[in-house]
């Protein structure tokens, strides 16, 4: 059941807000550049899961603001998820990847219901896995998804890419210009500091199982693969 000494593999977190190239909606061009990495890195042998995220769609907590009531505004953003999910998975398939989708609302017509030792299956067989639909549950966020999916069918370790920076800041680089990049950092430290950039129930979820955690810029030319590789880019957090 577990990884193999040596088979790298990991859990790669997509924002949804970098699908849509900024604007709502889906950006083929963008969707097409991210598979072509991730296809790249697949075809070195890494196993890869991906979870993406749906903020070019709808966000929960934003549709809440505008009067939704938030249990169904956060299944709009799951559901958003799906649609990324199946747009990824038809660039891949074009990059001659396999891959299979399995998301945690069930949906028989488009995706694979979640089933963790499935999905491990998958990519031992060298099939890139996408899930879909995040955790199925309101009030959860892709991020913390990604730290449960990622500790549930073992990975190495989870990659969260973020959309317009480029690692973890001392404070917000948009609005402080003392902001220093951090190259490494403690989930102690995450969580004492209030770093935004990620959510606090994913860090604290791989701080209590010892699971590290990369957190890059996915703007750029192959930043999505150098960080699948393990090179040094971003922010490695750590227990
Ligand atoms: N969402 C949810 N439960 C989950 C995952 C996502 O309710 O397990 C909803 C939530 O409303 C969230 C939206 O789906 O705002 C889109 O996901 P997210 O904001 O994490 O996407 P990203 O920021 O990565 O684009």
């Amino acid at each position: 059941e577990g990884n193999h000494p040596g088979t790298r593999r990991v859990l790669l977190k997509l924002s949804g807000e970098a699908f849509g190239g900024g604007k709502v909606g889906l950006d083929p061009d963008v969707v097409r550049g991210i598979a072509r990495q991730i296809a790249t890195v697949a075809r070195e042998g890494v196993q890869i899961a991906v979870v993406v995220g749906g903020g070019n769609f709808f966000r929960g907590a934003q549709l809440q603001q505008r009067g939704m009531e938030r249990s169904r505004a956060d299944y709009m953003g799951m559901l958003g998820t799906v649609m990324n999910c199946l747009a990824l998975q038809d660039f891949l398939e074009h990059e001659g990847v396999e891959t299979r989708v399995q998301t945690a609302i069930t949906m028989g017509q488009v995706a694979e219901p979640y089933i963790p030792r499935r999905a491990i299956r998958h990519m031992e067989k060298g099939r890139v896995v996408i899930f879909g639909a995040g955790a199925g549950m309101p009030y959860f966020s892709t991020d913390t998804v990604s730290a449960q999916r990622a500790l549930e069918i073992k990975c190495d370790a989870v990659l969260m890419s973020k959309h317009g920076v480029d690692g973890v800041y001392t404070a917000d680089p948009r609005t402080d210009p003392e902001a220093r990049k951090l190259e490494t950092l403690t989930y102690a430290d995450a969580l004492s500091r209030n770093l935004k950039v990620v959510d606090a129930a994913a860090f604290s979820l791989c701080m209590e199982n010892d699971l590290p955690m990369l957190v890059f810029g996915m703007d750029g030319e192959d930043s999505i693969a150098r960080a699948v590789r393990g090179e040094k880019i971003g922010t490695l957090v750590t227990a």
